[in-house]
């Protein structure tokens, strides 16, 4: 019992009181502020991201997030290079974790959104990207250190109420984390009750 209930807590991944995580291998982003005062974490975010886009393990991702993106490497990275955006993580294909903003301040990774009528998500909510994109699967190592951390980010944040995709809260603008992402799993991985997934579970069966 000793052995499944320390696999079960991985105090590892939990966020320290200052919002960071300890086994994470930290990469500074500048893209951050102070959330509203007062204003608990209610929700995590997943998204999908990978620079050049289908390509991963170039670095451009902790390069876009930290804005010394090379404008010149990629005709997508013209476009995109004055974005000033970051999350508070970063999930690898080989499932190392990366944590850009302390969970205590606001990342800049949901831009207009609304979750079931509040708005601005990012004011409440940790962001998680994971390395992918939307036309393939995603890793068995990504599915675990995203499993293991949002496990410890609800018992770190026991005001989070919800899960929700990025695509859920910015609908028609965002599709990530996309058709691959097999949110059952995550479920089953992280142990999480059904009213942790509202857009899961108010979903039709079979749709
Ligand atoms: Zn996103």
């Amino acid at each position: 019992m000793a052995e499944r209930r320390s696999r079960y807590l991985r105090p590892a991944l939990r966020p320290g009181a200052d919002g960071w995580v300890a086994a994470a291998r930290r990469v500074d982003s500048p893209n951050f502020d102070e959330r509203p005062a007062g204003m608990p974490v209610g929700l995590v975010v997943l998204h999908n991201i990978s620079l050049p886009p289908g390509q991963f393990g170039s670095g451009d991702i902790e390069a876009f997030f930290q804005n010394r993106l090379d404008a010149t490497r990629h005709p997508f990275f013209a476009t995109i290079h004055d974005v000033r955006v970051s999350a508070h993580f970063l999930v690898a294909r080989d499932g190392e974790l990366i944590q850009f903003v302390s969970c205590n301040a606001r990342a800049w990774h949901a831009g207009l959104s609304d979750f079931f009528g509040r708005e601005r998500c990012n004011d409440f909510s940790i962001g998680i990207e994971i390395e992918g994109c939307d036309d393939l699967p995603f890793t068995a190592a990504q599915y675990d250190t995203v499993a293991a951390l949002v496990r410890e980010l609800l018992a770190a944040y026991p005001s989070v109420g919800a899960l929700a995709g990025h695509s859920d809260i910015a609908p028609g603008r965002k599709t990530d984390p996309g058709p691959h992402f097999d949110w059952d799993r995550l479920a089953g991985e992280a142990g999480l009750a059904p009213a942790l997934l509202p857009y899961r579970t108010v979903r039709p069966a079979g749709k």
